[in-house]
């Protein structure tokens, strides 16, 4: 019998997605679990009409750049809100997800054994979408910063993956910190792949996207998605900004790959790309103060977490359970019906920490499911602990 490829035994199964399944099992057996893995805050969003979608071209294939209409709304969205200047027919692509967009955009900078500079806490999917592009994963470990990124150069690095917001610890990086990094990139003749899904995400205007510091695309990629910014990361639309002669070989892998993303969805993107960003950007300023509110209360509760304040994310810390992050989330779903997802999943220098997403559950249930948290680091720790705090509501 034929056997797969083998450099896919190194690919591991996306974590946060693992869990998820967990979940969907669980409450197909009518179990209630208290839902703290998803990465998706769940909006209010009206369903427009499909009737207007104009008709047959709907139903066919289309740019496999993305519709230009919408190429054009995407490019101004850019501009108008980040100062990121992008020319619509030259320096952007639409594809399936931002995840793809990252894809093939690695698949368009990286030859097999280069190198890919990759942060921890690092979203799940960089690491083995390197890999899968045949590149090396540099994962810098979770207690080093920016500025020291510069020793994990080598002659075979070739790029640097940035998420800023950051999926999971919700820091938003600094003026001082992109700049390092530019300069680094000019330095070592390197590309920034910018990962800015999260780019709504946060109660001030502190975003500051990697583009707008390389107003001519020398090396930066920027990848940004529908998904968490409309909430409608079912629709699988993402987008990939970057230098003309770049977007040019992205264009053949996704001409190759999907053809054009799905051609109705870009036209109802088209008419409603406004409309649904009013009534979204509410609902993600709720959705951050949220988030603020929960961290107090992990606060309150004595549990430590990663410094930021962007996203619906908590990095939170197991310290000082003797538990690994996985086996603490296996059994925080089993024995306390609570999810989250295992801080290994985001590099090995994260095993001390686990991911809690504030999107889905009502305040008292993620306050719940905190308290759960709480409870099982107490029955793990080496030594009886005292929390320092005691939290509102009994445990
Ligand atoms: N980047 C980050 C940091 C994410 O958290 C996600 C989804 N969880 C993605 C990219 C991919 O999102 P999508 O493919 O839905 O655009």
């Amino acid at each position: 019998m034929p056997s797969a490829a083998t450099h896919l035994a190194d690919v591991a199964q996306a974590l946060s997605i693992r869990y998820n399944n967990r979940v969907y099992e669980m409450k197909a057996r009518g179990e209630d679990v208290i839902v703290l893995s998803l990465g998706e805050a769940f909006f209010d969003i009206p369903l427009f009409s499909f009737a207007e979608m104009p008709m047959p071209e709907s139903y066919h294939y289309n740019s496999s750049r993305g519709n230009p209409e919408l190429r054009r709304q995407l490019a101004a969205y850019y501009g108008r809100r980040y100062g990121v200047a992008v020319n619509a027919d030259t320096e952007i692509l639409v594809t399936a997800g931002s995840k793809a967009a990252i894809h093939m955009s690695l698949m368009a900078i990286l030859d097999p054994g280069d190198e890919v500079l990759v942060l921890e806490p690092a979203w799940v999917s960089y690491t083995e979408q390197v890999k899968l592009c045949h590149g090396v994963p540099v994962m810098v470990p979770i207690d080093e910063t920016v500025f020291g990124l510069d020793r994990y150069v080598t002659a075979r690095t070739k790029a640097i993956i940035v998420n800023n917001p950051n999926n999971p610890s919700g820091q938003v990086m600094t003026r001082a910190e992109l700049e390092h990094l530019h300069a680094l990139a000019e330095r070592h003749d390197l590309f920034l792949l910018s990962d800015e899904a999260y780019s709504e995400f946060l109660l001030d205007d502190a975003f500051i996207s990697c583009g707008a510091l390389d107003p001519e695309k020398r090396h930066t990629l920027v990848c940004n998605s529908i998904s968490k910014n409309h909430g409608m990361s079912g629709w699988r639309i993402g987008y990939v900004i970057a230098s003309p002669a770049l977007i040019a070989e992205v264009l053949k892998i996704n001409q190759h790959l999907i053809t054009c993303p799905p051609t109705i969805l870009e036209h109802y993107l088209v008419r409603h790309f406004d409309a649904i960003l009013e009534v979204t950007r509410p609902q993600i300023a709720e959705v951050v103060r949220k988030r603020g509110e929960m961290a107090r209360y992990l606060e309150s509760c004595g549990i430590g977490r990663l410094p930021g304040d962007a996203t619906f994310y908590l990095f939170a810390s197991i310290e000082p359970s003797t538990l690994g992050s996985e086996e603490f989330c296996t059994r925080l779903l089993e024995e306390h019906h609570v999810c989250a997802v295992p801080g290994i999943g985001y590099g090995t220098s994260c095993d001390r920490y686990i991911r809690i997403s504030v999107g889905t559950e009502s305040d008292e249930r993620v306050k719940h499911g905190i308290r759960q948290v709480r409870r099982l680091i107490e029955a793990t720790a080496p030594a009886p602990i005292h929390f320092r705090l005691e939290p509102a509501a009994a445990v």
